[in-house]
């Protein structure tokens, strides 16, 4: 079977998936559009911290929606330029959360890829259980990895703490772009979240250093909003 490679080397996400994604977004938007309706407050839990340590630098090239309404399904952070792959650094990517990871190479399946490899490349996923429910974080096109992590695993092995050392972005599993992580957040059954609460495009979303006004839906799952890298960055490269 040919390798599947998206052309912005994201998570192919298959076409169910994409349905799935869509009605949600359309039973959202109608929810928030709904002239009887009024803001609810959140009802998931906000655990989350940024997936990288310091934010100078750091921009959102791509949020949930890109393109021509293309559901993305998750978070592009760069550290560089909107737009400009030759000004891409690498940075290091940690834990949003808590929790058990799984850890495998560009072009092999499990740990968050699908039957057939696909173009997310080297990547971790983190397995949370908070409040009952399941919630999984996924960092896609790593560089390296974190020499805790045990690689090549599809069961959730490795316990990770907040903030922990995950790995350095990258572009691998990724011939068209350049360095970035795609950070994804999972329901159970691989449905993608927004943890902005969002469902937009890049604009829509606070950057980084939250500076540009803009704000995180009622159900977002930062621990605060704009969010912020955890407190103790010790231990990262
Ligand atoms: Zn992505």
């Amino acid at each position: 079977m040919d390798v599947q490679q998206d052309y912005r080397g994201c998570r192919m996400v298959d076409m169910m998936k994409r349905i799935a994604t869509l009605s949600f977004v359309s039973a959202l938007l109608a929810v928030t559009l709904s002239p009887a309706g009024t803001a609810v407050a959140g009802s998931s839990p906000r655990f989350l911290t940024l997936p990288f340590p310091q934010t100078s630098g750091m921009r959102i090239e791509d949020g949930f929606l890109r393109g021509a309404g293309d559901v993305h399904g998750g978070v592009d952070y760069i550290n560089g330029r909107v737009g400009r792959p030759g000004t891409w650094q690498t940075f290091p990517v940690i834990a949003a959360a808590g929790g058990r990871a799984c850890a495998a190479r560009s072009r092999v399946a499990g740990c968050g890829a699908d039957g057939i490899s696909n173009g997310i490349g080297n990547r971790v996923v983190i397995r949370h259980r908070r409040d009952g429910r399941i919630w999984y974080s996924y960092y896609g096109h790593l560089k390296n990895f974190a020499p805790g992590l045990a690689v090549g695993t599809d069961t959730y092995v490795t316990r990770v703490r907040r903030g922990e050392f995950l790995g350095m972005a990258g572009e691998s599993g990724n011939p068209n772009t350049a360095t970035h992580l795609h950070f994804e957040i999972d329901t159970p059954n691989g449905t993608p979240v927004d943890p902005y609460d969002v469902y937009g495009y890049r604009s829509a979303y606070p950057n980084p250093r939250g500076t540009n006004g803009r704000d995180c839906g009622n159900d977002h799952l930062w621990r605060t909003c704009p969010p912020d890298p955890p407190d103790d960055t010790s231990g990262i490269p």
